[in-house]
């Protein structure tokens, strides 16, 4: 097997971990067939992404911004998990860790049921599209089939997806979370994440700081490559797979 010294070395580390943060990102996924952000076909390509993914764009046009999040949410639903999310789901059932993933598109949490797990361990620092809110009063709400046609029941405003736009803080609790368990976390995996999106990317140096090995899974160099002790150049999907095996 190509990684196989990285990967028996990352599987012994996990295997005595006391606590392990998970920290993905939207690589995590493409495997699914789902977009990344950056890079060919990603999401940042759409010209319009800037301008409607923003907390002003619904404020000031919620419809027009309503019609690209409903374009947005159907380029990111409708997938399966791959194999890097069942070998996760695997790796948490017999240890303790927490999650804080980047990923909107729910397919770690249908992993984690599909195996029967409790999804508790899964911090969203930036949402998820499982969940909606109103614009106006912030009451939680059933994702509905249209955003652009949807209303809340308690004031008549439009709903929106309970996920991170352009010019939103990140959500305080799952941010708080995620921080907890980088001072806690004996090893960091770092699964498709290119480490650009701040604060989030910050999380890695976190536990770095409070003596956490860091391991990147990413079959490119990453602004958070140089602060890893062991970065594996491959993809989820194939490596975490061997690493589990790997744990026995
Ligand atoms: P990014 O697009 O900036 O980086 C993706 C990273 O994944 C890159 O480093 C790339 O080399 C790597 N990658 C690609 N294929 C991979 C594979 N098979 N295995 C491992 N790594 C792989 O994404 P980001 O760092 O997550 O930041 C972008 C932001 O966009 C995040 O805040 C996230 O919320 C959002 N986003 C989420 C999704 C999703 O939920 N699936 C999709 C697009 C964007
Ligand atoms: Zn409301």
């Amino acid at each position: 097997m190509k990684f196989d010294k990285q990967v028996r070395r990352v599987a012994r580390w996990l295997a005595s971990a006391d606590h392990i943060l998970v920290f993905s990102g939207s690589g995590f996924s493409a495997e699914s067939g789902v977009p990344t952000f950056r890079g060919t076909g990603g999401l940042y390509d759409d010209p319009d992404i800037l301008r409607y993914a923003h907390r002003d764009a619904l404020e000031e046009e919620p419809e027009e911004a309503l019609a690209w999040i409903e374009g947005l949410r159907g380029r990111l639903t409708g997938y399966e998990p791959n194999p890097g999310h069942r070998a996760l789901a695997r790796i948490c059932r017999d240890h303790a860790c927490t999650i804080a993933t980047q990923n909107i598109d729910g397919l770690l949490e249908d992993a984690f049921e599909d195996e029967g797990l409790s999804t508790d361990c899964i911090w969203h620092i930036h949402g998820t599209l499982k969940e909606a809110r109103c614009l106006d009063c912030n009451e939680p709400a059933e994702v509905p089939d249209d955003y652009t046609q949807a209303r809340c029941d308690k004031c008549g405003g439009y709903l929106r997806p309970n996920v991170v736009l352009f010019g939103e803080m990140l959500p305080e609790e799952p941010f708080a979370r995620a921080q907890e368990a980088a001072r806690k976390a004996d090893v960091v995996l770092l699964l498709g994440t290119s480490g650009i999106v701040h604060p989030a990317a910050a999380l890695p140096g976190l536990a770095r700081s409070h003596g956490a090995k860091l391991v990147e899974i990413n079959p490119n160099e990453t602004e958070l490559s140089d602060i890893c002790d062991v970065v594996i150049r491959g993809k989820t999907g194939e490596v975490l797979p061997e690493v589990l095996e790997a744990m026995g």
